[in-house]
């Protein structure tokens, strides 16, 4: 599926690709609306319709990932919430290995991310993936999300990468389309971000399940 000798950078997506969907999908979709709930003396199915209609006017945009954004909008302390779940951040399978050995092959790896700087460092803090890139590169400081076209020229301008010999792994396809409208040649998408979800059938992109599937060559040592 993947041909590494035509593969020199690796750029990798944090959430549903390397780490488990699941605790997103939980936090946004159940620990909040319950929260909310409670402060705003809804009914939980209630709160629930009203924040999903709030996200969804904003979904893709970088007010989206932005938690900052959101704790202002609903008077809430959501680092604060998101740490009650750490022990809830999982890597997904065979992730630590393909790490390793896209690190021991000597490839630049990034991991490039819309997630809010916060939600990186709790992220960090519960399952340390960072040893493992050669940058870790956050939408928010660039100013402009994954989603659209300039974060790919703000990306080569601060470290560059030939976009022939770039494979992208990215669970979300609105990204992968942007990637490729830029040029990069490589793009894979995960059948199955969410653990706790059906796997997808319908995707644009080639998808793997799980990166044993792609595991690069091991390095040889002279
Ligand atoms: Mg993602």
């Amino acid at each position: 599926m993947i041909d590494w000798s035509a593969i020199d950078t690796v750029l990798l997506d944090m959430d549903g690709t390397l780490l488990d969907l699941h605790f997103d999908n939980f936090f946004w979709q159940e620990h909040v609306p319950l929260r909310y709930a409670q402060l705003n003396a809804l009914e939980e199915a209630q709160s629930l319709a009203d924040l999903m209609q709030r996200f969804d006017a904003e979904q893709g945009s970088l007010r989206w990932y932005s938690l900052d954004y959101w704790s202002e909008q609903l008077q809430m302390d959501l680092p604060a919430l998101k740490r009650e779940l750490a022990h809830m951040v999982r890597a997904r399978p065979f992730v630590e290995h393909f790490l390793q050995r896209l690190h021991a092959s000597h490839r630049q790896v990034y991991l490039v991310t819309n997630a809010h700087p916060k939600t990186l460092a709790i992220k960090m803090e519960a399952v340390d993936l960072s040893p493992w890139f050669d940058e870790v590169v956050v939408s928010h400081d660039l100013d402009v999300p994954k989603e659209d076209l300039r974060f790919w020229q703000l990306l080569q301008e601060r470290h560059p990468f030939d976009p022939q010999r770039t494979l992208l792994i990215d669970d979300t396809e609105t990204v992968l389309q942007a990637a490729h409208e830029y040029g990069i040649a490589h793009l894979l998408t995960l059948l199955q971000p969410d653990s706790s979800l059906q796997k997808r059938l319908d995707t644009t992109f080639p998808g793997i399940h799980h990166f044993d599937e792609i595991m690069p060559e091991e390095a040889v040592h002279d």
